[in-house]
């Protein structure tokens, strides 16, 4: 039988699509449908050419989080039961991976978990259950980095189911990144010039549910000293239409969300980055760009010991940090010789021999 690769936001689909491409006809996937807006979606699944999903859930999104996981797990379990895929293969901490993976372990599946490992040790982050939750369920755990590794093996999870593999996102940034000729064409048509703005992304519900926080941030930014270009999630946006924070959107230079190609267009032109998404914490490093990442936590130190990233908190730490950032003229130099901590671009290699391994053991 198949392994089944559950996946159901954008960073999922980019994340896996190597490791469902490299599983070909032995791979099959299954589309959760937790991230419902086109925009977030289709450009992901036809940039990297995956093929259509074999099944699309129900729509879960928009709903409350109880609700998601508990119809996701519903329909995941009853698919699992009928199908008997040999492996169910999820990625990172939505709740489309706690679903997933405890839908699998109950149908006696074994569950194989991308990008195992992260802790942010920051138990409102909602993303810190969800990985815990399908930690404990999973078999085989694809550790992205030493840290990560050492994290599993320090809450006592046996070696033998951990395999270091490097992120997948190397080898998706490579795939996605243009020409330089073509990332430069892209910035015109924006009206934007290379190394003279900064491109921000803000999405987590640590950021966006907070009116006070939310305001903090964008007002902030509109205070930087060059231009910011703000794809908008529509969470973000949602929630600041929703806290009277038009005003402060209009300050910046914000549009709808790019695809894949388009975002490393940006963010490879960028003079500075501001996220507080985990991705782009890792695709900084490819990048050779600084960041500042907008959080209490993270569960990606590596990004910061390596030089690229820096925790900061909304108002003026985040606009005294870019004043720093923007005034260190010899930074963009050590970035570009400093190697990503995430790994070469053969962690989707790694990972389908694993799945390999556990398949003939296990069956
Ligand atoms: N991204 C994109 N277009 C955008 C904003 C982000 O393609 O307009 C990509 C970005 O390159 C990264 C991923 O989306 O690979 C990050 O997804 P997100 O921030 O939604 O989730 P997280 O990484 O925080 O789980």
């Amino acid at each position: 039988p198949p392994v089944t690769v559950v996946l159901g936001t954008r960073p999922e689909i980019i994340k896996l699509s190597q490791v469902s491409r490299l599983l070909g006809p032995r791979g099959r996937v299954v589309f959760t449908g937790q991230h419902y807006d086109p925009s977030l979606t289709d450009t992901f699944f036809t940039g990297f050419r995956m093929p259509a999903p074999h099944a699309t859930l129900r729509g879960v999104g928009g709903t409350s989080q109880i609700i998601q996981i508990s119809r996701m797990i519903t329909d995941l379990g009853n698919q699992f039961a009928e199908e008997r895929p040999s492996a169910v293969v999820v990625q990172g901490d939505t709740n489309t991976v706690s679903a997933a993976a405890q839908a699998a372990h109950y149908c006696g599946i074994p569950v194989v978990h991308v990008e195992a490992g992260l802790r942010s040790y920051d138990r409102n982050m909602p993303e810190e259950i969800n990985r815990r939750v399908a930690g404990t369920v999973t078999d085989l755990h694809c550790a992205p980095t030493a840290t990560a590794m050492n994290n599993l093996l320090g809450e006592g999870v046996d070696p033998h189911r951990i395999e270091l593999t490097g992120n997948t996102i190397v080898e998706a940034v490579q795939l996605s990144l243009p020409p330089v000729e073509d990332s430069l064409r892209f910035l015109e048509h924006v009206g934007l010039q290379a190394d003279s703005y900064a491109l921000a992304t803000i999405h987590r519900p640590e950021n966006t549910d907070d009116a006070d926080r939310l305001r903090s941030i964008l007002t902030e930014l509109a205070k930087f000293p060059l231009p910011v270009l703000m794809p908008l999630h529509p969470r973000t946006r949602g929630a600041a239409l929703r806290a009277g924070l038009g005003d402060a959107l209009d300050r910046l230079h914000t549009v709808d969300p790019v695809d894949h190609r388009q975002f490393l267009s940006l963010a490879r032109h960028a003079r500075l980055l501001v996220s507080d998404s985990g991705g782009v914490q890792e695709e900084c490093t490819v990048l050779k760009k600084p960041l500042l990442v907008v959080r209490n936590s993270t569960e990606r130190p590596e990004a910061i010991q390596a030089g690229f990233a820096q925790l900061v908190q909304p108002g003026r730490q985040l606009g005294k940090a870019a004043d720093a950032m923007l005034a260190d003229t010899g930074l963009h130099a050590r970035l570009a010789v400093t190697p990503s901590p995430y790994g070469d671009g053969h962690a989707s290699e790694r990972i389908v021999q694993a799945v390999a391994r556990l398949v003939d053991r296990d069956g």
